[in-house]
């Protein structure tokens, strides 16, 4: 392994605190990370069986807490929140669930782009993470030394090919993971692709290491604009005046801003918490976009909610929160097929051309479903796509 801190050549040449590069040319971290169980006790009062059960369940799946995430963590409560995500539990050593739940492998056009839907795809630019979540669906790779790097060119030379391509998700991994002038040189080599008219990235260091975000990262997202930023957040305590700072420098670089989330037994299942998320990232100037149904991962099944559960929280946020702070709640249905949008039947039933609609306080009102058969106006542009 090499330290980064000097010029080098090529890509690689701007320093970046605390990265690491392995023998496969891959970015790793050391501190300001937790990545062992004795590292984790010097936070917390751990007792010997579960520092040995850390131990175990990283052999599988490997830790890594940035200190200000676990910073923002309640040392003595064992259900914070913060510590369910990022502290490994015995639970992880079950062997139910699914190691690439949505099949992503059977879609994979070149070994780092997933391309399940007409039109775009996901890039797979990195393995590496700022933390590994405990329930995470991509846990197969990452932080397992895997170098996606080695295959940019080749996914390059396909998005460049595929005719159909005009958005590209970014992901991995944590694309901010990226040394900066990585970044800059993937996003302008996208944009120089004419046919590419939408660049997202999906990101989780906002929340859990804020400090991993530099100056040039932004500049990287000014310099490629307009480029939407999808952050991973799953808890009202993760918005702290840091993450609110990162979002505040992502906004005034011209990036547009939305949030995923998962629905996350302990962690998140209860309508007020969620209230409380969706809310408080509107007021900082994020959308919720995404609230997922947990996919079936490997080692992290103790996390599921019930569908049904599920179902009453959006049917609460529907008529407690701004449309504004609504997500759509969506299934990725096992095995690749997609997502789907998970919904109360709010359409009750049909009488000839009248429907009945249940109301969010539960009162069913009726609409006329009487408008004339909609024809085509032969303008052409069917024929155009
Ligand atoms: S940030 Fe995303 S990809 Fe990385 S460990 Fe967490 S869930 Fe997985």
């Amino acid at each position: 392994m090499r330290q980064h801190g000097q010029r080098t050549e090529g890509l690689i040449s701007w320093h970046f605190r605390n990265v690491m590069i392995n023998a496969e040319g891959a970015t790793t971290a050391t501190l300001p990370f937790i990545q062992n169980a004795e590292h984790v006790s010097r936070y917390l009062d751990l007792d010997e069986q579960i520092k040995k059960d850390i131990d175990a369940v990283s052999r599988h799946h490997p830790l890594k807490i940035p200190e200000y995430y676990i910073g923002i963590m309640d040392k003595d409560n064992p259900l914070c929140p913060i510590r369910k995500q990022s502290i490994p539990s015995s639970e992880e050593l079950m062997n139910n669930g699914d190691l690439d739940p949505l099949n992503e492998k059977d879609y994979s056009v070149t070994p780092t782009f997933i391309k399940k839907y007409r039109g775009r795809g996901v890039f797979l630019v990195n393995a590496e993470c700022a933390m590994y979540c405990r329930f995470c669906n991509r846990r197969r790779f990452v932080g397992k030394g895997w170098n996606p790097k080695k295959y940019w060119e080749e996914t390059l030379r396909y998005i460049k090919k595929g005719e159909d391509i005009h958005e590209i998700i970014l992901s991995g991994g944590d694309p901010f993971m990226l040394l900066p002038n990585e970044l800059n040189y993937l996003l302008e080599r996208l944009r120089a692709i004419e046919r590419i008219k939408t660049i997202r990235i999906s990101t989780r260091v906002p929340v859990v290491f804020p400090e991993g975000l530099y100056e040039d990262h932004f500049t990287a997202i000014r310099d490629n604009s307009p480029i939407w930023i999808i952050i991973h957040i799953n808890h009202p305590k993760e918005i702290t005046p840091a993450f609110v700072e990162k979002i505040k420098r992502f906004r005034e670089a011209g990036g547009i801003i939305l949030s995923q989330t998962v629905l996350l037994r302990g962690v998140n299942d209860c309508p007020y918490i969620l209230q409380k998320l969706f809310e408080n990232l509107v007021y900082c100037g994020v959308k919720p976009y995404y609230l997922f149904q947990f996919d079936e991962v490997r080692g992290a099944m103790h996390f599921k909610v019930r569908v049904q559960k599920g179902i009453e929280i959006m049917r609460f946020l529907r008529k407690n929160v701004s449309g504004l702070a609504l997500p759509h709640y969506v299934f990725d249905i096992p095995g690749g097929l997609g997502k789907v949008p998970v919904n109360y039947r709010y359409m009750k039933k049909r009488k000839a051309d009248k429907i009945y609609l249940e109301g969010f306080s539960g009162t069913t009102g009726v609409y006329c479903d009487d408008g004339k058969e909609s024809r085509c106006i032969e303008c052409g542009l069917c024929k155009e796509t």
